[in-house]
C-alpha cells in the first residue's frame, strides 16, 4: 500500500489498479476535491503500490525529460544562423560530432552515476520525514523553500568548484568540465563522476539539510526545485546572451553570461545562480573584471607609497 494519502481509510479502501488510468479514475472518484496535479501524482503511487520504485522512476524519468527538454531548443538555435548574433563566443559553434560525444558522455552518467542517488532516493526520503502525501503544500511554502534551496546550493557550489580549480582537484577531476572553452547546453552534467557527486551535494543535500532541522519537505516541491536547478544549469552553459536574459531584470542573477566567461577564461565566476559572491570576493572573471581588479591593486600600492613616503 501506497502512504501518499493523508486519509488513510478511503485510500485502504481503494482496488488496486490494472492500469495507470484506471488508478486514475479510481482516485477522482475517491478523492474529487483533489486538483488534477495532486490527482496525477497519487495515482502514480497508487498505481505502483510501491514507493520506493514510483519515486525512483519518477525521479529518473524528471531529470532524463527535463535535461534534455531544457537542452533540445539550445541544439536547434544552435542549427539556426539567425541567432548566432546572440551566441557569447559566436566564432565558436559547437559541431554535431562534439554534440554527440558530449551527449553519449552525458547519458553514461546519468545511467551509472546519477542513477544510484535517484533510485535510493525513497528510503532517504521516509527517513527524513520528506513527505509524498497528498494534498500538497501551499504555492507559497514551496516558494520560499525553492528559494531557500537556490541561495544554499549557490554558495556550496561556489566554494566547491573555487576548490575544483585548485591543482589537483582540477587535473584529475574538474578538468573534464572544462573540455569545451565554449560551453553549450549539453555541457551543463558534461562532469567527472566525483563532480557530479560533490556539485549534485548542493542541489540533494541542501534539501536534506533543510528537512533535518525543519521536518518540513515535500518530495512534489523537491521536484520543483530539482528542475528549476537543471533550467539554471543547462541555461548558464547555453552560450547565448539575450537582451531579455533574466540577469538584466535581476543584476545579483548569473546566466550564461557570468558561466561562458567561466569557461572562456578558466578563472573566476565560480558561484552558479548568483553573481554575488564572485562579487563580494573579488574572483569575477573576464578581461573587465580582471583590469578593474588590477586598477584597484596599483591604486592601493600607489596609496601605501604615498603614506610611506608622509611618514619619513
Ligand atoms: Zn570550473
Ligand atoms: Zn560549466
Amino acid at each position: 500500500m501506497s502512504l501518499v494519502f493523508a486519509n488513510t481509510t478511503l485510500s485502504e479502501a481503494l482496488p488496486v489498479a490494472a492500469n495507470y488510468r484506471e488508478s486514475l479514475s479510481l482516485v477522482a472518484k475517491a478523492f474529487p476535491e483533489l486538483p488534477y496535479v495532486e490527482r496525477y501524482w497519487s495515482a502514480w503511487y497508487h498505481y505502483m503500490q510501491n514507493d520506493v520504485l514510483a519515486t525512483g522512476l519518477m525521479f529518473f524519468c524528471l531529470h532524463e525529460f527535463m535535461y534534455f527538454f531544457r537542452c533540445l531548443p539550445w541544439f536547434i538555435i544552435d542549427h539556426m544562423p539567425y541567432f548566432n548574433k546572440y551566441k557569447i563566443q559566436p566564432t565558436k559553434i559547437p559541431t554535431n560530432k562534439e554534440q554527440w560525444e558530449c551527449l553519449k558522455s552525458v547519458l553514461i552518467s546519468h545511467f551509472l552515476v546519477e542513477s544510484v542517488p535517484i533510485w535510493t532516493f525513497h528510503p532517504t526520503c521516509q527517513k527524513l520525514g520528506i513527505s509524498i502525501t497528498v494534498p500538497f503544500p501551499s504555492w507559497t511554502t514551496s516558494f520560499y523553500q525553492i528559494c531557500i534551496f537556490f541561495v544554499l546550493e549557490d554558495i556550496w557550489h561556489y566554494w566547491a568548484h573555487r576548490l575544483f580549480h585548485y591543482g589537483p582537484f582540477y587535473k584529475y577531476i574538474h578538468k573534464q568540465h572544462h573540455r569545451y572553452a565554449a560551453p553549450f547546453g549539453l555541457t551543463a552534467e558534461y562532469a567527472h563522476p566525483a563532480e557530479t557527486m560533490i556539485l549534485g551535494f548542493g542541489t540533494v543535500g541542501m534539501p536534506i539539510i533543510w528537512v533535518y532541522f525543519t521536518s518540513n519537505l515535500h518530495l512534489f516541491t523537491l521536484c520543483l526545485w530539482i528542475t528549476l536547478r537543471l533550467f539554471q544549469a543547462v541555461d548558464a552553459h547555453s552560450g547565448y546572451e539575450f537582451p531579455w536574459s533574466l540577469h538584466h531584470f535581476l543584476p545579483f542573477w548569473a546566466g550564461a553570461e557570468h558561466h561562458d566567461l567561466h569557461h572562456h577564461y578558466f578563472i573566476g565566476n565560480y558561484a552558479s545562480s548568483f553573481r554575488w559572491w564572485d562579487f563580494t570576493l573579488d574572483t569575477e572573471a573576464g578581461p573587465e573584471a580582471k583590469a578593474e581588479r588590477e586598477e584597484r591593486m596599483r591604486l592601493k600600492a600607489e596609496k601605501k607609497a604615498m603614506a610611506s613616503k608622509k611618514t619619513q
